[in-house]
């Protein structure tokens, strides 16, 4: 019988190890690999191209998607400059509008460079993705829920338009973890995350994943970690593999006080709105219910009044860290339109809705009723 999530989360990739028994598995922290005779080694001959702390690793986070292959780089972005390499020159790739700013400026300041082409697209709108694709279309590249407008994109029902014209889709699917959402089962090729956010799960360590069924992908991910190079050392595959037992218990908990904290904003009278996937004023609540299993610990708000309560709101929070990033079991806070989206370009955040107004938070697993009192001393003029 298949073992269920919770189950897999802490074994899947892990045997104890042969030597001694070790149950975790050791930080095999070493370059290269003894052979016995030339060409004749144990699985392992240099550590660019394959370590065992790293194998493990790779196992794990491909179980955790229901999938076979798992390769990791040492960033979400290194990640995801993989996937478009795989992609091949000429490409041109529609993304989501309302993608992580990293990933849009690798996007449209890295690889269109490099003889590939983008078009970013509002891929709630179906018929708007449809009117985007080229003969030399590839993939389609989603991220859902958006960062930080909290969009959600139907993966099911851009797929199945995407099969119709022979695209690969690729979910970026750092904000639900697989806890919450697996790409794949819609009929996504590929799936990939920042392992920094949750999958990591304390902010100690920076890197990337991505994870496919499909055996011919997977070989050319591959053979791009190994060429490419920037992959994680043992170390950071450790803490990522000691990350990742927890994250059921995590993910509950960040969905829990998500929940609490999102309902009490939406009640304050300095609060305009609150974008959260689980409010029912959520104008995709309904597809949020049906495409994932719980609505996660991210969401935004607007302050009332602007630029200057938002600042003076950020500067007072004790307990949630004004900082980037997000995932961790700390609560964050930060001001996209200056701080994580600032590569973005203002007439396009503009466009997008990331107003001066709007501040974004990572809930954490801190008591509840602490952050909320953090946030209610924050918010009293
Ligand atoms: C952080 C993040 C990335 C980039 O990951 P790094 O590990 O910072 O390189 C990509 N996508 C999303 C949604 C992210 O939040």
């Amino acid at each position: 019988m298949s073992q269920r999530f919770e189950t897999r989360a802490i074994h899947a990739g892990q045997e104890p190890e042969p030597a001694y028994g070790a149950v975790c598995t050791p930080v095999y922290m070493t370059s290269t690999f003894a052979q016995s005779a030339p060409g004749v080694h144990k699985g392992y001959d240099y550590s660019r191209a394959d370590n065992p702390t790293r194998t493990a690793l790779e196992q794990n986070l491909a179980s955790l998607e229901n999938a076979r292959h798992g390769i990791c780089f040492a960033s979400g972005c290194a990640a995801t400059a993989a996937v478009i390499h795989w992609l091949g020159q000429g490409a041109h790739i529609i993304s989501m509008d309302d993608v992580y700013g990293g990933t849009r400026r690798l996007f449209s300041q890295v690889f269109s460079k490099a003889a590939r082409t983008f078009d970013f697209v509002d891929l709630t709108d179906l018929d708007a993705f449809e009117q985007h694709i080229k003969p030399e279309t590839a993939a389609v590249w989603i991220e859902t829920p958006t960062n930080p407008l909290m969009k959600l994109v139907d993966i099911e029902a851009v797929v199945e338009r995407a099969k119709r014209h022979g695209l690969k889709v690729i979910v970026d699917n750092t904000f639900m973890s697989p806890y919450f959402q697996q790409p794949l089962s819609f009929g996504a090729d590929v799936v990939v995350h920042s392992c920094t956010k949750y999958l990591g799960g304390h902010s100690d360590v920076v890197m990337g994943v991505a994870i496919t069924d499909d055996d011919g992908i997977a070989e050319h991910l591959h053979f791009i970690q190994k060429s490419v190079g920037a992959t994680p050392g043992p170390m950071d595959c450790f803490l990522v593999l000691r990350g990742t037992k927890t994250l059921a218990v995590r993910m509950k908990q960040h969905d829990e006080n998500g929940r609490r904290i999102a309902a009490w904003l939406d009640a304050h009278p300095a609060v305009e709105r609150v974008i959260y996937p689980g409010l029912e004023s959520h104008p995709q609540h309904e597809l949020a219910k049906r495409q994932m299993n719980g609505f996660g610990g991210m969401m935004s708000f607007v302050v009332k009044g602007g630029l200057e309560p938002a600042t003076r709101l950020l500067k007072r929070c004790k307990i949630f860290t004004l900082a980037e990033s997000l995932g961790g079991v700390e609560s964050l806070i930060e001001h996209p339109a200056i701080m994580t989206h600032a590569s973005v370009p203002p007439e396009i955040r503009q466009e997008l809705g990331i107003d001066d107004g709007l501040i974004r938070i990572s809930t954490g697993i801190e008591h509840v009723d602490d952050l909320i009192a953090d946030l209610a001393f924050a918010l009293e003029s």
